[in-house]
């Protein structure tokens, strides 16, 4: 979204503040032209290139021809590859290609969309910036150098690390708090080097630069136009162009009578602006929301404005110059400045004025939230289970160009929705279905890729059986040896279950949560890194439940109904509930949980959980408004129940615990539920990370207007209001609360991606979530999740978008619990988060009766890594990429770019060190894996090629650029020495992320 809800506040600013005192040297204006094109916000993707963004591409590259001066960077790749792909011309990318030569049309950032930083999921970053950074070097052999992430709501200290792994030499951010902003204005600090991750080296450190209070829209309201200043081309008309080439809001032309008033109001905005920083460069962004649909009359403005300000420079004191990032930067740089360093904090939450926290959208369209994960996890799964396929020797009759399309479809609907007005949740409704619609699109190729993989069998034959059962393939995409317990819906009570060799297998059947007609099976399953596993499923007859073949039935437990303030008797009657690792004791007077024992270290931690909503004021006349984005209570949250049931289905492998929350006692459906899982497996090497979490599944909605739903968790943990949530399921940041005088509540908001925790000098209580969400620590010993927000508010800007929030859905979401000890926890922290992300995924076909049990054997080829080693992707990559960038190029020249495919025998492999040095003694230490073994079963390991994040450069030769820093760097800890090319042994240190094609012997 663009700022325009503040420009009348900045307006005001431009007018009244003073220029300052001015550093030394001639004050040079960098004039950089761009257009802010978001993926979805208001409009659709396909509604925005017609409108406006197929026209930014073709009025642009006209109007760069004309103009040898002009400058344009270019950001987001899936409207610039949906121009290219569909509208330019032959003569039109002719042209691109000579002014990328040129260095006058520069792609900065490169990923298909600039991704919102908060509610993003770390894989999901990469993956979007390798889907646009592909696209160019395959088509250009081009590799931005430079971000331009001005418009993310707050900035994660993920993404410096990101940036520089992916070999840009300068990052910039605009959103963060605006007290911080005022005052590193103030105190000329809006650049630094940052220090992203407190365990990498400097080698992994980024310059940045903050945007001043302008942020990236050019200064407008200038008193003597009527219009918007120096947009000259108006404001987008939907659904397509005026015909007249008329638009609303067109300024008035720059003509002889009013150049110098122009001349006069940009000067005084680059003055007011250079007193910010240390050098006399000002990056004056020239552009804004949709801006350069009409190029060729912006720049037939802008042309003789800055001519008429360099012929009275003198006059003046500056000098102004059309500029990309790149011409900017490399001025900075040259000016050999010694900067301070910024650590490894980042700069969450965003407060944009004193009562507008934009804290609301780390919750809004919770659903979009959890099908974007979902479809990243299916992904995940497909490219891996795809690479074994593909390798040691395709087995099937599957075509590979077809199954690249159905990965590539997925990466690309995966990649569109990590948009800052996409995943926040922050988009109109009918946009949110766009994302929705892809994301489903691309699940489903992805889904049929799988079955024609893993379910390789021909289909049953005969029309008019039954089922009688099913045949379940369950793949598991994660590196290592899982322990879990997986969950068919069948239709039958009573089924006998059996694995590869016909042998038995623990399970249990019970009724289903979802569908009061159908029965939930579970099943332990012990599966190897990037293995099957197969199960049959058949029917039986309820009289031959003795057979040891047949799951055993769940009892169920049902408690009486319990009103909200129902008080707890004198020796209460608390009823445990047991696993080898934990006791949980619900409280049977009033239905909640009373307290959680952690057996290993056999301390006890009360704690109880219970669903509250803020109500929120939806006049603005009343007061501020909470919205997609912004969060603004009325008041603290209040419980949102009176009633609550309980049961409790006791099995021999699972006991599950379901809480039902009644709005009023008289309420036939409840609106909150909790179902709570122990599974029944003991701790040994695999099933451990399974016996150390308490799995809880929750219903909510749908909601009343104006409410935002939480989840708070309770305990006697003397936390001091300290709070611990992730940056993008990467690295963990602290969040103690802060006193503010001004909207204390949802300023100490944050965002949770993957997990967060609470804990005193004994425990450590850890969430582990499957989606994001907001997340807060209002007082001592809690932790509050919110899991729905439904909104509706008549502001009129709210309502001219329909950016108002009525989501009337059900959200279904999940948490992990983890409890004990701060070592036992840290150890298990990131290796269950990863497990909760990728889950196996369960393929099932329907079995006739005549069908007789295939019997596999195991699969003998596991990918095993060690346990602090996450295989972050296996993949074989859609794009090409060159060995040899020099030839790359030259065959770019020459207009045949090698193979007319992608290369089916480059495989992409990233490994990420999951712990921060020093947190645990034995999990963060260096990691060493020898890919040849590791590898072995895919093929002869002939080539490890080392490269950059987004494959796009190979790590010899990139150099990136180094800038002086005030306290020399921080040396943080030892990283990985230079490999020599083609050695197969590969360390990884304390959370590095680092990526390598490999090759096979063929
Ligand atoms: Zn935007």
């Amino acid at each position: 979204m663009g700022p325009l809800r503040w420009l009348p506040l900045f307006g005001q600013l431009l007018l009244l503040w003073p220029p300052a005192a001015r550093p030394a040297g001639p004050i040079r204006a960098f004039v950089v032209p761009h257009s802010h094109m978001d993926v979805g916000w208001v409009y659709t993707v396909q509604e925005s290139m017609r409108a406006y963004a197929a026209n930014v591409y073709t009025t642009v590259v006209a109007e760069l021809i004309r103009g040898e001066r002009r400058r344009f960077i270019a950001v987001e790749q899936e409207f610039f590859r949906l121009w290219w792909d569909g509208v330019a011309s032959e003569q039109q990318k002719q042209q691109v290609c000579q002014l990328l030569d040129e260095g006058r049309l520069e792609f900065v950032l490169g990923g298909q969309v600039m991704h919102d930083e908060a509610v993003t999921h770390l894989d999901d970053q990469i993956l979007q910036l390798t889907e646009g950074h592909g696209f160019l070097y395959e088509t250009f052999g081009i590799r931005p150098r430079f971000s331009w992430h001005v418009d993310p709501f707050g900035a994660s200290a993920t993404t410096p690390t990101l940036f520089a792994l992916a070999g840009f030499n300068a990052h910039l951010i605009s959103r963060i708090d605006y007290n911080l902003k005022d005052a590193m204005q103030e105190a000329q600090g809006l650049q630094f080097v940052w220090h992203g991750s407190p365990s990498l080296s400097e080698q992994q450190e980024i310059f940045t630069h903050v945007m001043d209070q302008y942020s990236y829209c050019t200064p407008s309201h200038i008193p003597f136009s009527n219009r918007s200043g120096f947009y000259w081309n108006g404001v987008a008309v939907f659904p397509e162009p005026p015909p007249d080439g008329v638009y609303p809001n067109m300024s008035e032309p720059v003509t002889v009578a009013n150049i110098h008033l122009y001349a006069e109001a940009l000067v005084a905005n680059v003055k007011q602006r250079v007193a910010w920083f240390r050098t006399p460069h000002v990056l004056w962004p020239w552009g804004c929301d949709k801006q350069f649909f009409n190029a060729s009359v912006q720049f037939d403005n802008m042309d003789p404005l800055l001519e008429y300000i360099n012929n009275h420079s003198a006059q003046f004191g500056i000098s102004v110059q059309y500029a990309t990032l790149n011409d900017y930067f490399q001025a900075l740089h040259a000016s050999n400045m010694t900067w301070g360093i910024h650590d490894h904090h980042d700069f969450l939450p965003y407060s944009s004025e004193p009562r507008q926290a934009w804290t609301g959208f780390y919750t809004s369209r919770s659903t979009l939230k959890g099908l974007a994960r979902q479809a990243s996890a299916l992904l995940y799964a497909g490219e891996s289970m795809f690479t074994r396929y593909m390798w040691p020797d395709p087995h099937g009759t599957l075509d590979p160009t077809w199954a690249l399309q159905q990965l590539q479809q997925l990466r690309w609907a995966v990649s569109e929705v990590q948009h800052h007005d996409a995943i926040t949740g922050t988009e109109s409704p009918k946009v949110e279905s766009m994302y929705m619609e892809h994301l489903r699109m691309g699940m489903l190729g992805v889904r049929k890729l799988m079955a024609s993989i893993a379910l390789d069998r021909p289909p049953v034959s005969g029309t008019d059986t039954s089922p009688v059962g099913y045949s379940a393939s369950v793949y598991n995409p994660l590196a290592w040896k899982i322990t879990t317990i997986i969950t068919l819906t069948v239709a039958f009570p009573s089924v006998s279950v059996t694995d590869e060799l016909g042998h038995p297998v623990s399970a249990q059947i019970q009724n289903s949560t979802k569908d009061p007609s159908a029965y939930d099976l579970l099943i332990l399953t012990t599966i190897p890194g990037l293995s099957y596993r197969h199960y049959q499923v058949r029917r039986t007859l309820e009289d031959q439940a003795s057979t040891r073949l047949v799951a055993p039935r769940a009892n169920t437990l049902k408690f009486s109904l319990k009103l909200r303030n129902q008080t707890s008797q004198e020796g209460k009657l608390l009823v445990p509930v047991t696993n080898d690792c934990y006791t949980l004791l619900f409280d049977q007077d009033t239905n909640m949980l009373h307290s959680i024992r952690d057996r290993q270290s056999n301390h006890t931690v009360h704690m109880t959980q219970e669903f509250l909503e803020y109500q929120a004021n939806g006049d603005v006349k009343q007061g501020p408004i909470s919205d997609n984005y912004l969060f603004a209570p009325n008041d603290t949250a209040e419980p949102s129940w009176e009633a609550v049931g309980m049961e409790m289905v006791v099995g021999a492998l699972a006991t599950d615990i379901r809480q039902y929350f009644y709005r009023n006692i008289t309420d036939q459906d409840y609106i909150y539920s909790i179902n709570t899982r122990l599974a029944h497996v003991h701790p040994s090497l695999a099933g451990e990370l399974l016996c150390q979490r308490i799995e809880q599944q929750y219903r909510v909605g749908p909601l009343d207007l104006n409410r935002e739903a939480i989840l708070r968790t309770s305990s006697d943990l003397n936390t001091q209001q300290v709070l611990y949530s992730d940056n993008n399921g990467y690295q963990m940041q602290r969040r103690p609360y802060k006193a503010f005088k001004s909207n204390p509540i949802p300023r100490n908001y944050y965002p949770m991606v993957q997990s967060a925790f609470i804990e005193d000098d004994k425990s450590r209580l850890v969430l582990l979530a499957e989606r994001a969400h907001g997340v807060s620590s209002q007082e001592n010993g809690q932790v509050e999740v919110m899991l729905h927000r439904r909104l509706w508010n008549n502001l009129a800007w709210d309502l001219k978008y329909n950016l108002t929030l009525n989501d009337t859905s059900v959200v279904h979401s999940v948490l992990w619990l983890l409890l004990g000890p701060k070592s036992t926890t840290t150890a298990l922290h990131p290796r269950s988060g990863v497990a909760l992300q990728h889950r196996p995924v369960v393929l099932l076909k329907e079995l006739a009766g005549e069908e007789t049990p295939v019997h596999r054997p195991h699969d003998p080829w596991p990918v095993t890594l060690p346990p602090n080693l996450h295989l972050q992707i296996l993949s074989i990559p859609g794009w090409k990429y060159s060995r040899n960038h020099t030839q790359h190029l030259k065959n770019l020249q020459r207009g045949h770019p090698g193979m007319s495919q992608a290369n089916l025998h480059r495989v992409l492999l990233r490994l990420h060190h999951l712990y921060e040095a020093g947190e645990d003694p034995v999990l963060s230490r260096p990691a060493t894996v020898d890919l040849k073994v590791a590898l072995g079963g895919l093929g002869s390991v002939v080539a490890v090629e080392e490269r950059s994040l987004t494959g796009t450069w190979d790590v010899q030769t990139l150099k990136r650029w180094h800038w002086r820093t005030k306290d020399g760097h921080l040396k943080g800890y030892p990283t990985s020495p230079r490999r020599s090319p083609g050695d197969s042994i590969v360390t990884v240190y304390p959370k590095e992320i680092r990526t390598f094609f490999i090759h096979f012997q063929q």
